[in-house]
């Protein structure tokens, strides 16, 4: 990796690293400009583990699938953590684009620790304690001594991340995946305020993902084309037909509890007596998945009715409950299909069945008040452009929340395309505006992140100056100036 960033650098070729390019919705693998040569580092697949110390300390182009499966196989009392976009997206382009996943250890960059970074000048540096060679503190100890520099490089272009530590969960001794539904839109502002509380003490353990009931649904089946005759966005006698049928609460949210059996309980305690009155309360458990694969077998062979039905809850729960656990899957690439018109039956690429989506996920402070102002802005922008509001809400902590909101649209018609991209416009217009800012931002509008010259978007830029000032490696990616200079017009 040094010589290549140096060729490019005597030949200003600017190169774009990816490390599986599966950054859906936010770009894929294409660069924020034109004409930035892909540095692809899907080659690089290590994986080392420190099972005692709990941590694993992996390469660029290791997916989801890979470690997990190494995971399983040699270290089974050690967990990682997941996220929906699929077996074959990366771990570490994830986590310095400072994604989530579903466990206590969802915060992907929180979990990082020691990176080793290509400079532009090729030189090679060791984060945190790395530097002092030898030391066995460089995957355990995350701060090194003087200036934390892990931070510049997520959500930056000033280096190329070769390999990274990353902390790993102990396996818990119980495991309950929960599912607390509320039935009305109304409910929503009190949902939050009744989970907040159990967020910041710690009674909830990991991020909770909450749902509204379209985005549930686009995981299970794409839109009712056949319902609608056509017609978008969904209307809402259908949405409300299709909703009773599949028994969706307006707003869900999925979450699950961890620790020994007598903790689990108590947090399962706590977080029912939480909802009381409000919202109900499911669970899926290993024992309930067998029983419900079971129980479809058998009225199956007796050819009795609802097997279907059963195994059809069994196939949607099940890879609910292994993400919770941190085992990925390609079940949630659905989603994108909402729209799709020529799935492809055989790859889960949404690029391969022309899925268009864009991805605007603004963060808002964790209360009510703050979530409904939010939710106001997207649903109006969204029904102003004729799209569907799907909306999935992360307790990402115990004080901030991500309102990842997908605009799904089909690729081939020229029109919702035009359609999709002005509503995202609009979408990060307002949100920009109502100082609702995204916790990521797709490439298409780097330069919109700095709409006031501040001081922090300009110390960027001087520390890009200083470290690439041939601005070789990744023009543009959160550099607002940068991405305004390099962009075509
Ligand atoms: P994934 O396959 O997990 O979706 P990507 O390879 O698409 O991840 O990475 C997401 C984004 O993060 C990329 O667009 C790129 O800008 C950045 N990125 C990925 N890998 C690296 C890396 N090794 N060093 C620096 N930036 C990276």
């Amino acid at each position: 990796v040094p010589s290549i960033v140096l060729i490019a650098g005597r030949y200003k070729v600017p190169l774009y690293p990816i490390s599986r390019g599966r950054n859906w919705g936010y770009g894929d693998a294409c660069p924020v400009t034109e004409g930035q040569a892909l540095l692809d580092l899907s080659d690089l697949q290590g994986i080392e583990v420190n099972d005692r110390l709990a941590y694993a300390v992996i390469e660029p182009g290791v997916t989801q699938k890979q470690l997990f499966d190494r995971l399983e196989r040699s270290h089974p009392r050690l967990w990682m953590d997941a996220t929906g976009s699929g077996l074959h997206a990366s771990v570490l382009g994830n986590s310095v684009e400072r994604g989530f996943g579903h466990t206590p250890f969802g915060d992907h960059f929180a979990h990082t620790c020691g990176m080793e970074v290509v400079l532009a000048d090729g030189t090679v540096l060791q984060t945190g304690m790395g530097h002092y060679g030898g030391s066995r503190l460089a995957h355990t100890y995350k701060w090194g001594i003087g200036p934390s520099l892990d931070g510049l490089f997520s959500q930056s272009n000033l280096g190329v991340v070769t390999r990274v530590g990353l902390w790993l969960m102990p396996r818990p001794q119980r495991f309950e995946v929960f599912v607390a539904s509320v039935g009305n839109e109304q409910d929503f502002e009190s949902f939050i305020e009744r989970l907040r509380p159990l967020r910041q003490s710690g009674v909830l353990q990991s991020t909770v993902h909450i749902s509204n009931d379209l985005r549930t649904l686009s995981s299970a089946r794409p839109y009712p084309l056949d319902l609608t005759g056509g017609r978008v966005p969904i209307p809402a006698e259908v949405r409300a037909k299709l909703l009773k049928h599949a028994h969706y609460g307006a707003w869900s949210a999925v979450g699950a509890l961890y620790g020994t059996p007598g903790e689990v309980r108590a947090r399962r305690q706590a977080l029912e007596q939480a909802l009381r009155g409000l919202g109900r309360v499911r669970y899926i458990t290993s024992a309930r998945l067998r029983l419900l694969k079971g129980a479809a077998r058998l009225l199956k062979r007796a050819h009795l009715p609802g097997a279907k039905a059963l195994a059809d809850l069994a196939a949607t729960a099940q890879p609910v409950y292994d993400l919770l656990r941190g085992k990925p899957s390609d079940f949630f690439l659905q989603g994108p299909r909402w729209r799709a018109r020529t799935p492809s039956p055989t790859s889960p690429d949404p690029l391969d069945s022309n899925c268009g989506f864009y991805t605007v996920a603004p963060l808002a402070a964790m209360t009510g008040e703050d979530g409904r102002r939010l939710l106001d802005i997207l649903y109006r922008v969204i029904e102003r452009h004729r799209f569907d509001p799907m909306i999935s809400i992360t307790l990402l902590n115990g004080r901030a929340m991500a309102c990842v909101t997908t605009l799904y649209y089909d690729r081939s018609d020229e029109e919702e395309s035009k359609r999709a991209r002005l509503c995202y416009d609009d979408l990060l217009d307002a949100l920009m505006k109502t100082r609702f800012i995204p916790y990521r931002m797709g490439i298409e509008s780097m330069d919109r992140l700095d709409p006031d010259d501040d001081t922090f978007w300009q110390l960027v830029g001087r520390l890009k100056e200083a470290l690439d000032p041939g601005h070789v490696l990744a023009p543009g990616r959160y550099n607002p100036a940068e991405a305004r200079i390099f962009k075509k017009p």
